[in-house]
């Protein structure tokens, strides 16, 4: 293990919204070219875990360290420009601007910055990167769901992030568009990424995490390699309800 220095640790990470701790006292290490699927059902605190780790809400407690940089109190273009990419849910690209200049934005504000000529060659490659090589001029109005998420990608890859954070990319994806998905996750992961995945797809978790925390209600309920998790009692209960 020693071979997957720590990019990312959470200690005690905590959010609390009034009386609801949507994140409880919540421990884990993101280690260097691997892959953390970050799993539970839905309301338990995963997307929250991510806008604590992006800087997109304010942690009630604990502390969030990028390499060996406490970035909890930071705000989120710092977390970014310290090496934090994300996509979301709900994708957030900029409406008024073109694919490519969504992805430029990316190249500008990322961990790596870019600026003019450089932000454009390299926005370029990123999509040609996730199949929107020729999309590139279309606004964003004109895309398709699963492009949307392309371009979301791409944004994020274009800052050269240190850890890549995905919520649910896969989502709302038909069977084909979800196969063409998985690949191109996996090719990212073979490129040496370091990626927080959360996501609902069993198969493409146990195709592609190399290990697995599950939460249930705000707190980690399990911890190990997809197959052990999954075969857990407890995180089988969490999942049916009970
Ligand atoms: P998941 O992504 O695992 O489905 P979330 O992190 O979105 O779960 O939500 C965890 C819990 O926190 C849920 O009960 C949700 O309703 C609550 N929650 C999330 N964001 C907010 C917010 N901004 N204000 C109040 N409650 C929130
Ligand atoms: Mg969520």
């Amino acid at each position: 293990m020693t071979m997957h220095p720590t990019v990312l640790s959470l200690r005690g990470a905590t959010k609390r919204f009034g009386g609801l701790v949507a994140v409880n006292a919540l421990d884990f290490d993101v280690h260097e070219n691997q892959v953390l699927g970050l799993i539970g059902p839905n309301g338990s605190g995963k997307s929250t875990t991510l806008n604590l780790i992006s800087g997109a809400l304010p942690a009630t407690d604990g502390e969030i360290v990028l390499r060996d940089r406490d970035i909890t109190r930071l705000p989120p273009q710092a977390i970014a420009r310290l090496g934090v990419a994300r996509t979301f849910q709900l994708v957030r690209l900029l409406p008024s601007m073109s694919v490519l200049e969504n992805v430029m934005a990316g190249a500008v504000f990322g961990h790596r910055r870019r600026w003019g000529r450089a932000a454009e060659t390299h926005a370029r490659k990123m999509l040609d990167r996730v199949g929107m090589g020729r999309k590139l001029h279309l606004g964003i109005g004109q895309l398709t769901y699963i492009d949307t998420k392309r371009v979301e990608l791409a944004r994020a890859l274009a800052g050269e992030p240190r850890v890549l954070l995905l919520d649910e990319w896969l989502a709302g994806l038909n069977p084909t568009e979800l196969e063409e998905g998985v690949a191109l996750i996996r090719s990212l992961r073979d490129d040496g990424r370091t990626i927080v995945l959360v996501e609902h797809v069993m198969d493409a978790i146990r195709s592609l995490c190399d290990t697995c925390v599950v939460m249930a209600q705000g707190t980690k309920i399990a911890e190990g390699t997809p197959e052990a998790v999954l075969s857990d009692r407890e995180v089988i209960r969490a999942y049916l309800g009970d």
